[in-house]
């Protein structure tokens, strides 16, 4: 009767702190529960951009027709596809089993995403990261979920054995 480590929670590097966002900046989450989280080592941050060889700061991209393109009119769907990958990649070495992830990112957004139009338009939609991890059996939730990624990180419907 062993009393199994909780599992880690994937999620946004720029949430975390880290200044991986297209304009050099972070996106950093004070809400409680994440930062209990943080502090406890649950959390593996990652940036599915950088993470597909895009440069920090960077050209801001959006999602059309299935593809991506930053506004440069550049097709950056290869980055952002191999970013996926490798997110993925980390997420399944550290077992995670859910992850929190910044809405409306053309990676991240997990309910919204800009329209690829470039003035600030968000339809309903995914990021190429989430699509990823969904595919895989990883649920993602917003900023404003931490409580719900919490409780479903805790939880460990595996575990039966007494
Ligand atoms: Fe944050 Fe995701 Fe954008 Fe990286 S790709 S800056 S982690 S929202």
């Amino acid at each position: 009767m062993t009393n199994k480590p909780k599992s880690k929670i994937l999620v946004s590097a720029c949430l975390y702190g880290h200044c991986c966002k297209y304009d050099g900046t972070n996106n950093l989450l004070r809400d409680k529960t994440f930062q209990i989280l943080k502090n406890t080592g649950r959390l593996i941050p990652v940036c599915p951009e950088e993470l597909g060889g895009l440069s920090t700061p960077r050209v801001p991209s959006e999602i059309k027709e299935g593809r991506v393109y930053n506004k440069e009119g550049d097709d950056v769907t290869a980055q952002f596809e191999l970013g996926a990958e490798k997110a993925l990649e980390i997420a399944r070495k550290n077992g995670v089993r859910v992850a929190i992830m910044k809405q409306g990112s053309p990676s991240c957004g997990c309910k919204r995403i800009y329209d690829g139009t470039f003035t600030g338009t968000k339809i309903t939609g995914e990021g190429i990261t989430v699509r990823k991890l969904i595919e895989n059996g990883i649920p993602v939730f917003d900023e404003t979920e931490a409580n719900l990624a919490k409780l479903l990180a805790d939880g460990d419907p595996h575990n039966h054995h007494h």
